[in-house]
């Protein structure tokens, strides 16, 4: 993880790796470009036999389909460029999400970038595009959710049921993390993975969460919480995965001001 850069009083994470996905959806704008002129080139000999209009008709659905694809590309780079929200940049998110990304994941292996450093790139745009939208949420309809990891390994305190049983001993960032969601009056929780963190947010309704994960998870439960706006914040993992985890608590608060109304701050 690199330095953060500060911009408009909102902690930014570094920018090269938002570049990463940006650079792959153009080589998969290119070849599927490539593809379209050999799918409008080959059968437009064969159409012409059936009907003489058909060619006519395959070649404008083929051009709307680019003109969608080249727009749609421009919004998105337009989005990031200008850090605001864009005519569909709610939609974009779910678009970026629900059909680039797995794209993404296997032009990455393609061209020899892991599916950590694309993960990665992924969350990070997914950030950008929530933060372009000036979600606005009540303090009771946010949710900060937790991996269970992050609790000291040798805690005996059950936290999972209820996140306030925590003692405040310090000897993890649990207690931080409840001092914080006490200062915003958040909703905060622990889940012990995709099914308890689906579980609770359903039961709580959450109009946005700020999520703590690996990639793998936060990357799956972005998916999963579309439409609802999740601001991924990755964990540190000093002893490896899933073990006493760390969590940069000025994200998680930065995370938490994106989205709440100027009142409740
Ligand atoms: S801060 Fe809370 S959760 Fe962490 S070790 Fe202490 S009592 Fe357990």
């Amino acid at each position: 993880m690199g330095n953060p850069h500060l911009f408009e009083g909102v902690v930014l994470e570094d920018r090269p790796k938002k570049r990463i996905f940006i650079g792959l959806l153009v080589i998969t704008c290119l070849i599927l470009f490539f593809l379209i002129f050999l799918v409008w080139y080959v059968p437009l000999v064969g159409l012409k036999n059936i009907h003489s209009s058909l060619p006519l008709i395959f070649t404008f659905t083929l051009a709307v389909l680019v003109f969608l694809m080249i727009s749609g590309g421009l919004l998105l780079i337009f989005t990031i460029l200008r850090g605001k929200d864009t005519f569909f940049s709610h939609k974009l998110r779910g678009i970026v999400a629900k059909v680039l990304f797995p794209f993404m994941i296997l032009m990455g292996k393609m061209v020899g970038v892991s599916k950590e450093k694309v993960q990665q790139s992924f969350i990070e745009l997914n950030n950008h595009l929530v933060r372009s939208n000036r979600p606005q949420t009540r303090p009771s309809r946010l949710l900060v959710l937790l991996p269970h990891c992050i609790q000291n390994f040798d805690c005996q305190i059950k936290i999972t049921g209820n996140i306030k049983n925590c003692k405040g001993c310090g000897k993890c960032e649990i207690k931080d993390l409840v001092e914080l969601s006490d200062r915003y009056q958040v909703k905060i929780a622990v889940a012990t993975g995709g099914t308890l963190a689906r579980r609770i947010i359903v039961e709580n309704r959450p109009e946005g969460i700020v999520a703590v994960a690996c990639e793998l998870d936060l990357t799956s439960g972005i998916q999963d919480s579309y439409p609802i706006p999740v601001i991924g914040i990755l964990n540190e993992r000093p002893q490896g995965p899933c073990f006493n985890t760390k969590v940069n608590i000025e994200k998680v608060k930065s995370g938490i001001l994106d989205f709440l109304e100027p009142e409740s701050r």
